[in-house]
C-alpha cells in the first residue's frame, strides 16, 4: 500500500520504520524529527499524503491533529483513510472524523498502548474507533505495528477506551505506591508484601507487571532509577484527557480526578517531570500524613 506518516517522533518514527520494512511505500513528514529508515521525506504534510491510501498521524495533541487534518484533507485521495494513532481528546477525534466524512474520506481513531518499546518491537495494542470499512482497510497495518487491535466502536471509541484504561492505570499505580509506603512504615518487608498482594485480591498490572518497588517483582523502571518507561507527564496528559472527557459527559470520576491532581503536583511542583510514573513510590516514602 501507499502510506503517508505524519509525526515521526519517539512513537511515530519506529512505527513508520516497521511499516516501510514490511514492504509498503511510506512517505513521511515531521516538522522536526529525522526520517526513519525506508521512509521517503516530503516537504509538507499535504505533499506527503497526495497518493496515499492510508494516512497515519502520530502527533502530540488534539489541536495539532485538527490543524494537520485541515491541511491534508483537501490533498487526500477520495476514499483514503486517516488513521490517527495519537492520544487526543475524544472531541477532537470526533470532529476530525466528521470533517473527513464531509471530504469524502474515511477516518479512524486508533490510540495505542505499549510505549516506545512496543513501537520499536511492533507489539503495540491498538484501540480503534470508526467504521468497519475503515477498520478493515487499516487492519493489515495494525498487524505490522502491533500484536493486537480491538475495534471498540464508532469514532472516538478508541480514545475513550484509551483514557478509561489509563485512568485505571493512574489510580492503581498511586494505590500500589501508597500501600508500599504504608507497608514500609508498618515494618512489612516489600518482597513479602509483593508475594502476598501479587497473588491476592489487591493484584493489578501496576503491582504484578510493573512493580514500583526496586528489586521486587519483574524488572521495571523502578530497577533503573525510575527512568521512563512511561513518564509521569504522559500519565498526567492522559489523566487530564480523562477528566476533560468526564466533564463533557457529566460523569462522576472522583478517583480519576484525585489521580490527575496528584500527578499534576508531582510533575509541576515536585521532581516528577522526566521520571517514570511509578516514581510516586519514592514520593510517598518521603511524605508524612496530612
Ligand atoms: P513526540 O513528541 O516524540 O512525537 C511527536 C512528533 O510530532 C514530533 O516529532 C513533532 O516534531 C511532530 N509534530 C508536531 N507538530 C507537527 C506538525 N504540525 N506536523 C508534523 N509533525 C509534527 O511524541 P511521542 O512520544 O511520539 O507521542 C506521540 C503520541 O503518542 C502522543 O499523542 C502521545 O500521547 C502518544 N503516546 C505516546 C506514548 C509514549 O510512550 N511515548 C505511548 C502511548 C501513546
Amino acid at each position: 500500500m501507499k502510506i503517508a506518516f505524519i509525526g515521526l517522533g519517539n512513537m511515530g518514527g519506529p512505527m513508520a520504520r516497521n511499516v516501510a520494512a514490511a514492504g509498503h511505500q511510506v512517505t513521511g513528514f515531521d516538522t522536526h524529527a529525522p526520517m526513519p529508515d525506508g521512509v521517503v521525506g516530503a516537504i509538507s504534510a499535504a505533499g506527503a499524503v497526495k497518493e496515499a491510501e492510508v494516512v497515519i498521524t502520530m502527533l502530540p495533541n488534539g489541536a495539532i491533529l485538527r490543524a494537520v487534518a485541515a491541511e491534508v484533507f483537501p490533498a487526500m485521495t477520495r476514499g483514503a483513510v486517516l488513521c490517527d494513532c495519537s492520544t487526543v481528546d475524544v472531541e477532537s477525534a470526533r470532529a476530525v472524523a466528521d470533517q473527513a466524512a464531509k471530504a469524502g474520506l474515511l477516518a479512524i481513531d486508533a490510540p495505542v498502548s505499549g510505549g516506545v518499546g512496543g513501537a520499536a518491537a511492533g507489539t503495540l495494542t491498538f484501540m480503534a474507533g470508526g467504521t468497519d470499512q475503515a477498520f478493515a482497510i487499516v487492519s493489515p497495518l495494525f498487524d505490522i505495528m502491533g500484536q493486537k487491535a480491538v475495534h471498540c466502536g464508532t469514532s472516538g471509541a478508541g480514545q475513550a477506551a484509551k483514557i478509561c484504561n489509563n485512568m485505571i492505570l493512574g489510580v492503581t499505580m498511586i494505590a500500589t505506591c501508597e500501600a508500599f509506603a504504608l507497608a514500609d512504615k508498618l515494618g512489612l518487608d516489600r518482597q513479602k508484601m509483593f508475594d502476598v498482594v501479587s497473588t491476592s485480591s489487591g493484584y493489578s498490572w501496576s503491582m504484578n507487571a510493573y512493580c514500583p518497588a526496586p528489586g521486587v517483582g519483574p524488572k521495571s523502571p523502578a530497577d533503573n532509577g525510575y527512568k521512563p518507561g512511561f513518564a509521569a507527564e504522559l500519565m498526567l496528559k492522559d489523566l487530564r484527557l480523562s477528566q476533560q472527557a468526564a466533564a463533557g459527559v457529566d460523569a462522576d470520576t472522583p478517583m480519576g480526578q484525585l489521580a490527575a491532581l496528584l500527578y499534576e503536583t508531582f510533575v509541576e511542583e515536585e521532581d516528577g517531570r522526566g521520571m517514570d510514573f511509578s516514581a510516586m513510590l519514592p514520593r510517598f516514602e518521603k511524605r508524612q500524613r496530612g
